[in-house]
């Protein structure tokens, strides 16, 4: 603590005050003056020394808004003057040579101590003098008043050791085993921290162990810091230590589970550059059966100002299983190419297959489409994330449209959506903008965003490709492991970890290529089933049959028909759907391999009228609960209708 006098440079101020009321004629003395009440009060009260610097600051700038920037700089350092405290009265330290000797004697006579703590080093007229300090307290805070240097004489070799008068006085301040946290609290300190407590807690769990000096919070924090750093590696890592990192690690490993770097660059330069990507073997396989690929560009993850990649595929079921891990120290082409790239070569060197996604799941950068395209030679569709594009629309909307139209256009922005393929879309984007004219403002964003930049956020865009990257955000946030500030190391050895863990966790066989159904699914099919439709059918082959379905909006609406607007649109392109089922002709047919028009089943997969469908003609028998009558819905008096018979006309 800083007790005693303050120094107060009265003159100096003073001369200063006068130069200010100078330079500025209009302010009277008062505006400059600070007093001499902060800084000593502050002091007095007990403030040390940064507290009252910043309590000070608050006055200087509150009274000096006004002046300019470098006035008020000035000032403060004469304020910190003000408050220098006083030089110590220490009484001056008297010093007696105690022995001559060579360099080497010195050093073992101080070491032989075991004492003596270097401290500083002056040059003086006689030669260089090297102090120590009497290291039984601590270097910060009052010493003992024992001390001791070495004066390398100036004119010879030899080495002159003075010593204090006084003796040691250090058991009066505190002995080392005083402060700190002794040993066994450590060992209650590691036990706890191993439990994965948090300070707070830990601190809670050692006040209620009897007999023992509870650690202040800092005191516990510095431990912790020590303690995880300790486990978990070094704060800093070297370029070449990382290098080394990732050598122990290109090797292929027998276990498909044990996490690998497939592929890497690391370049020592002004700015070192690194990238380098994780995987297990197992997840490289699920790579090979999949052609969506996810990657997240919006950085959800950092790692010291790196943006941490993650690529990955969701399944039939619309499930995201995360496959690779990235980290680089950019976020340009070069570093997405390394990842694709990365797995292109080891899908044809482990698996013998040659890698062609053909959808990428993005938020759209295109340092990762030009990436794509590299890497596999031809541009991938780039399935915009509709959660994405929709706020995006729903904002502008919002800002730029009137309130009556608002709903409206939302709605017309949802149906555009559900546009099932490009000439569709093509079509109705161009009626949307023409029924949405006279909204200059909105029409131009959305042509400009979203018609031209990003066109793929409607359902027919990509075909059996999820329509928003919502999967991947959920599983990605979710983990919370990866923390912003980790040491490299510590930070290389939770990534491996996590790998790790999606490897084990991903199915154990190849996704699923078919959705799973659920009861849901099944109710809501057989309940269509069930319903006297008039179905056609529109073409068929010896792979598959086309069937034409009334949507319930047909109304009068002949299918065909041209639209010519889009309210029209609206009326009309969701009047029919097209539901394709493979021919039962050849074994092993799987009708859940068919296809059908409607939105669900871009979004979901499966829909209740390829399902439906599936159960009229005897291809799928739905369970016995699916049957079931949904509540609320009343049965008719009388005897229940025969079901009928599918009505198909030729
Ligand atoms: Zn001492
Ligand atoms: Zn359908």
């Amino acid at each position: 603590m800083l007790g005693g006098d303050v120094v107060l440079h009265e003159a100096a101020f003073n001369a200063e005050i006068h130069i200010a009321l100078q330079a500025f004629p209009h302010r009277s003395c008062s505006d400059f003056s600070l007093g001499t009440h902060p800084a000593t009060s502050l002091l007095k009260a007990g403030f040390n020394r940064k507290m009252a610097m910043r309590q000070l600051r608050l006055v200087v700038v509150g009274q000096m808004f006004e002046c300019p920037v470098w006035y008020k700089i000035k000032l403060l350092k004469i304020a910190a003057l003000k408050m220098l405290p006083a030089k110590k009265s220490r009484h001056i330290k008297s010093w007696v040579l105690i022995k001559r000797c060579s360099e080497q004697e010195a050093e073992e006579f101080v070491n032989d101590e075991k004492t003596w703590s270097r401290n500083y080093t002056r040059d003086s007229e006689e030669g260089q003098k090297r102090f120590y300090r009497c290291n039984k307290v601590k270097s910060k805070g009052p010493q003992c008043d024992c001390a001791l240097y070495l004066l390398f004489v100036n004119d010879c070799e030899d080495v002159l050791i003075f010593k204090t008068t006084s003796e040691h006085n250090h058991d009066q301040i505190g002995t080392r085993s005083d402060y700190g946290i002794s040993e066994n609290v450590k060992r209650e300190i590691n036990k706890l921290f191993d439990l994965r407590l948090k300070p707070k807690a830990i601190l809670e769990a050692l006040n209620k162990i009897e007999g023992i000096k509870v650690p202040s919070k800092r005191q516990l924090n510095n431990y912790l810091y020590d303690r995880r750093r300790e486990k978990y590696g070094r704060a800093t890592i070297y370029l070449g230590e990382l290098e080394k990192w990732i050598f122990d690690r290109t090797t292929i490993p027998d276990d498909e589970n044990e996490v690998f770097v497939f592929s890497y660059y690391v370049l020592e330069d002004k700015v070192p550059t690194f990238r380098l990507a994780l995987s297990t073997k197992k997840l490289l396989n699920i790579v090979c059966s999949t052609d969506v690929l996810h990657i997240d560009a919006t950085y959800k993850l950092i790692w010291q100002g790196f943006p941490v990649l993650v690529l990955g595929t969701t399944d039939k079921n619309r499930k995201f299983h995360p496959l690779c891990l990235g980290i680089s120290t950019n976020e340009r082409q070069e570093d997405f190419q390394m990842i694709f790239g990365g797995l292109k070569e080891k899908a044809l060197s482990l698996f013998d297959h040659i890698l062609e996604p053909r959808v990428l799941v993005c938020d759209a950068a295109q340092a990762i489409i030009n990436a794509f395209i590299e890497v596999f030679g031809n541009a991938p569709v780039v399935r915009m994330c509709w959660a994405h594009a929709k706020k995006n629309m729903q904002q502008k909307v919002q800002k730029t449209v009137h309130k009556t139209k608002q709903k409206e256009i939302i709605q017309d922005i949802d149906t555009l959506h559900n546009a099932t393929s490009y000439e569709v879309f093509n079509a109705a984007s161009q009626a949307f903008v023409e029924k949405w004219q006279t909204q200059t403002e909105f029409v131009n964003y959305f042509q400009e965003e979203w018609l031209k930049k990003h066109p793929n956020w409607f359902l027919g865009a990509a075909p059996c490709s999820p329509v928003t990257n919502n999967a991947f955000n959920r599983n990605i946030k979710d983990h919370n492991t990866l923390r912003e500030r980790f040491p490299l190391s510590h930070f290389l050895a939770i990534a491996t970890e996590m790998v790790g863990q999606w490897s084990i966790q991903s199915c154990k066989e190849s996704l699923p290529e078919e959705p799973t159904i659920e009861l849901k699914d099944w109710t809501d099919g057989y309940c269509w089933a069930k319903k006297d439709l008039k179905i056609k059918i529109l073409s068929s082959n010896t792979a598959y049959t086309e069937y034409l379905i009334p949507s319930s909006q047909v109304g009068d609406v002949n299918y065909g028909e041209q639209w010519l607007n889009f309210d029209d649109y609206k009326r009309k392109h969701f009047a029919f759907w097209k539901v394709k089922v493979p021919k039962n002709g050849t074994e092993n047919v799987n009708w859940k391999k068919g296809s059908c028009t409607c939105p669900q089943f871009y979004k979901k997969y499966i829909c209740k009228h390829l399902l439906g469908l599936a159960i009229r003609l005897k291809l799928a028998t739905p369970p016995l609960e699916a049957k079931a009558l949904p509540i609320g819905q009343k049965r008719k008096r009388g005897r229940p209708t025969k079901s009928r018979p599918a009505l198909i006309i030729q």
